[in-house]
């Protein structure tokens, strides 16, 4: 093969999901199959990478400076979803049965895989907690030592003065499965019955 069909099969190897065969198949696919696709798809990929960024609040994918979460002024702001990752908040949002604004963490603490509290999106929750708009934060994290890790940090680091009710969400969830692998029925249950966390 050419260096620039290996190229892009390397770049579609990184790709989750996309082993050798299928990275292979897609460049095959794309370069000598269907190259009338390519045009569209270079600039699908480069008005994304343009336009595409975190949401200064939540961590949400974005357009703008907030995402369409956030900037809905029919959601509920004292009302504060933690969640790992933005497919657990899409999860969330196709149960249809919460109301109030997410924030997405991007990962859970993990010291064996050397994630830390800095590589994590605290900083900005911490930022909405000291705005004083928040007053229910409902912990969306996986059920197990990592996530009650992340849990435990997070209500460590909340200002004491603050009359805050935070409540965990996980315990009809499969142990060690996060939101994302649940159905809607399971996590509008697992909404309903979230249960205050301590
Ligand atoms: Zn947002």
């Amino acid at each position: 093969m050419t260096p620039a069909f290996e190229h892009l099969q390397q770049q579609l190897k990184q790709l989750p999901g996309v082993g050798y065969r299928s990275a292979e198949r897609i460049a095959l696919s794309l370069l000598v199959e269907k190259p009338e696709r390519l045009p569209a798809l270079v600039k699908a990929l480069e008005g994304a990478a343009r336009s595409v960024r975190r949401c200064s609040r939540c961590g949400n994918l974005a357009e703008a400076e907030l995402c369409p979460l956030c900037a809905d002024e029919r959601r509920d702001r004292s009302l504060v979803c933690v969640v790992e990752q933005v497919p657990d908040l899409v999860a969330l949002e196709r149960s249809g049965a919460y109301r109030g604004v997410y924030h997405v963490l991007h990962g859970k603490l993990s010291p064996i895989h050397g994630v830390a509290p800095e590589d994590l999106n605290f900083s900005t929750l911490f930022t909405r907690f000291a705005a004083g708009e928040v007053k229910e934060l409902i912990l969306a994290l996986s059920n197990d030592v990592e996530g009650e890790a992340t849990c435990h940090y997070l209500t460590s680091q909340l200002p004491a003065d603050q009359a805050v009710a935070i409540s965990r969400i996980g315990f009809g969830l499969p142990s060690g499965g996060g939101v994302l692998y649940a159905d809607s029925v399971t996590l509008k249950s697992a909404l309903d019955g979230r249960r205050t966390y301590s």
